[in-house]
């Protein structure tokens, strides 16, 4: 039986669930054990909870939602042991993530929405449009599920699956708490990295949070027009605004911006766009990453070759602009963002 009106537990932080344990009743320690099973024990269910009366487990199975996922598929990378998980929602929605394994932890790449409504063209995850919004709780059991069936730790967590996470704002937010929750896995902001596609207003809003997290703006070109013709969202919003809201963002934060820029054969890897790309950020405080497209099927995007991201590279690195080339993980298991679900669902 499924009724709608009924809290999602898993994604109510410590106080939320007081309230609610106070409101049915029940010592507010209670709170405190429910919400340790879930998110520091990574409890699948009431059953799990030795010290929790049967009772309150009874109440607590009427009244909330507890939200966990079915792992559809996994692959393992031969090359490199990256993992990419396809995880069924309560709903039966598919979403995808994606564990690595670094030197310096895990991490773990999380979806934020089923689908995504940005249009961005070479993106395989928007083809579809948006399905919808993940909740705190969805967005957490991609990390929990994972932590479980590895036994390892997760240390950094990027939000740069599918969906765009500034058009889940709160819900983001709240993410994040849980996340971050020192009675929770407690990953610390500074290992946090949040990717968007440059919503003006978010970004700001983003900023006067004042979160030590990473923001990582997808800009891909380095002019209006160029934008414009591979995201959508550049016609709402201008290279300049997204600057500024760049800046404020630092200013607020302290916090180094990242552009990601994904390097497609002969549309944005000439010798011009570096030069446009090193007017637009000198001077701010960021670091670029530099990523070759992924092609998809849908679309005939090719990426840059080899030497063309190199030279690429070291242009921008001579003209004083701090530069990485993203590192290829997984290469021999299905490809760009949204690809796993895609196929899986044909
Ligand atoms: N919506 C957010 C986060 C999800 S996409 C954003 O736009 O940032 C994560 C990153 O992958 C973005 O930089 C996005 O532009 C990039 N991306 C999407 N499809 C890609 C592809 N086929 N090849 C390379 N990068 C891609």
């Amino acid at each position: 039986m499924k009724n709608v009106d009924r809290k999602d537990i898993k994604s109510l932080t410590l106080s939320q669930l007081k309230e609610e344990m106070e409101a049915l009743g029940e010592k507010s320690f209670r709170a405190g054990q429910l919400y340790e099973w879930m998110h520091g024990k990574l409890a699948e269910g009431y059953e799990e909870m030795t010290n929790i009366p049967r009772r309150l487990a009874e109440q607590c199975a009427l009244r909330f939602e507890y939200t966990t996922l079915k792992t559809v598929q996994m692959q393992e990378s031969r090359l490199d042991g990256t993992r990419k998980y396809l995880f069924a929602l309560p709903d039966g929605n598919l979403v995808e993530s994606v564990w690595m394994r670094y030197k310096h932890g895990n991490a773990v790449c999380i979806s934020s929405q089923v689908g995504c409504r940005m249009g961005c063209r070479f993106c395989a995850s928007t083809l579809d449009g948006l399905e919808r919004n993940l909740l705190p709780s969805e967005m957490l059991e991609q990390i929990y599920a994972i932590t479980r069936q590895t036994g390892e730790r997760v240390s950094n967590v990027v939000v740069m699956g599918t969906g765009e996470p500034m058009d889940n704002f709160d819900n983001l937010l709240q993410f994040i708490m849980l996340l971050t929750d020192e009675n929770g896995l407690h990953i610390s902001q500074r290992n946090i990295t949040v990717s968007t596609c440059g919503i003006v207003p978010r970004m700001y809003q983003l900023a006067d949070r004042q979160l030590q997290i990473t923001l990582a703006l997808s800009l891909h070109a380095a002019t209006d027009e160029k934008r414009r013709e591979l995201m959508p969202v550049a016609d709402r919003y201008s290279l300049q605004e997204l600057m500024e809201a760049c800046t404020y963002y630092f200013e607020k934060t302290g916090r180094r911006i990242t552009f990601e820029y994904s390097l497609v054969k002969d549309v944005n890897d000439t010798n011009e766009d570096v030069v446009q790309l090193t007017k637009l950020i000198k001077g701010l405080n960021c670091h670029v990453n530099l990523i070759p497209v992924n092609p998809i099927r849908e679309r005939d995007y090719v990426q840059s070759e080899r030497h063309a991201v190199e030279s690429f590279k070291n242009k921008l690195e001579k003209n004083g602009i701090n530069v990485t080339i993203r590192r290829e993980m997984g290469r021999d298991i299905d490809g760009a963002c949204g690809q796993l679900r895609r196929r899986y669902i044909e």
